[in-house]
């Protein structure tokens, strides 16, 4: 384990925005997480556990302890004619898991193709995209707390999985530390074309019956015509989540509004387009110094040069006071704020 102070964080956040944190470790196992936790001397120092830096925004130097995690395996601990259960560990680059299932036709988690971050930081916010999301193939997770050290497993129920959301982003938010992640994967797998930008994309390929590794390409090109590089411009995606309205306020707005976006949701309830609400704000493209939303896709917040943590959420901050205003609407953050 290296213990290191006053430490960069530029390079380890996607918006790259330049702070420190004032003491920073990278733990490679599980029993030297425990070890740092159970450090008397790092007791009463505040902690952070940072993945890839992909959904963080920094808007000040870290004052305490940030603990990187690098568990890095990947295991098959169940196996049978129909299905496979992986265990990956937390410090895995999503990606490369997904590339792993892709190899070996392990189908479920295609559709997430090329999000960016760690498989620790998956069940936090529950990662989704292209009609697919975490829960739908997950079984477990082992972790630890922080305050006291103690490991804990919990079952998909325990989690409580929603939309951008689990327990660890509520309740258990910074008390706790995912060390790997249990998945439940399909060796015949069907191909989840429920999201319409995925199926207009293979008809417009003509791709008939995709296997999972034709859907893959097709949602990582996809994702690379219209999201913005993080290595080249600074961002961590959808800086919102989609708002979800009732089916009264939906009506509504579609009176109003015929060209409104929207998704049904899983509460029966109507998920808005946040992307859509920006911009009839007028703010897709939009820039201040250097922040502005990415000109082709309103719901990203992008560092275009040197701005500050606090230069990019004032900026976030006139976008939701706007979209309040306009549509009485309240945006929440999907980004966690800190
Ligand atoms: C270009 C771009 C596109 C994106 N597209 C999508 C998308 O399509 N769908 C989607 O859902 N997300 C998307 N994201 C957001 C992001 O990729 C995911 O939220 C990802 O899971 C974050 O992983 P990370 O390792 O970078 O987490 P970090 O940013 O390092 O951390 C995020 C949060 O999780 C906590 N955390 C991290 N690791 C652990 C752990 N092991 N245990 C406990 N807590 C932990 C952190 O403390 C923090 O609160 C996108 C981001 C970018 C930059």
């Amino acid at each position: 384990m290296q213990l290191l102070q006053n430490q960069s964080l530029k390079k380890l956040n996607t918006f790259g925005v330049d702070v420190k944190a004032k003491l920073f470790a990278e733990v490679f196992s599980e029993d030297e997480l425990r070890e740092i936790l159970s450090y008397i001397k790092y007791k009463s120092e505040r902690k952070l556990i940072l993945g890839g830096g992909s959904n963080i925004l920094f808007t000040k130097d870290f004052d305490g302890l940030i603990i990187k995690l690098s568990i890095k395996k990947i295991d098959v601990i169940e196996e049978n004619a129909v299905s496979v259960v992986i265990e990956a560990g937390a410090g895995v680059i999503w990606n490369e898991l997904v590339k792993y299932c892709i190899e070996r036709n392990y189908g479920g988690i295609e559709n997430l193709t090329l999000i960016p971050g760690t498989v620790g930081a998956a069940p936090i916010q529950n990662i989704g995209a292209y009609g697919q999301e975490l829960a739908d193939t997950f079984v477990s997770l082992n972790g630890v707390f922080i305050d006291s050290a103690e490991t804990k497993t919990f079952n998909k129920n325990e989690c409580r999985f929603f939309y951008r959301s689990s327990i660890f982003k509520e309740e258990l938010k910074n008390n706790f530390v995912v060390t790997s992640v249990q998945l439940n994967l399909k060796k015949n797998p069907k191909p989840n074309l429920t999201y319409k930008a995925l199926s207009d994309y293979l008809a417009k390929n003509g791709i008939v019956n995709p296997t999972i590794k034709d859907i893959s390409n097709a949602v990582a090109s996809i994702r690379r015509s219209k999201l913005p590089d993080p290595v080249k411009v600074g961002n961590a995606g959808s800086f919102f989540k989609n708002p979800v309205v009732s089916e009264d306020s939906f009506r509504k707005l579609k009176a109003e509004y015929s060209d409104v976006v929207s998704f049904p949701s899983e509460s029966g309830q109507i998920k808005i387009s946040a992307g859509w609400l920006i911009e009839k704000c007028g703010w897709k493209g939009k820039r201040v110094g250097d922040v502005g939303t990415s000109p082709d896709h309103a719901l990203i917040i992008c560092n275009f040069g040197n701005a500050t943590g606090s230069e990019i959420l004032e900026f976030a901050m006139r976008i939701k006071e706007e979209v309040s205003n306009k549509f009485g609407i309240k945006l929440e953050e999907e980004v966690n704020i800190l």
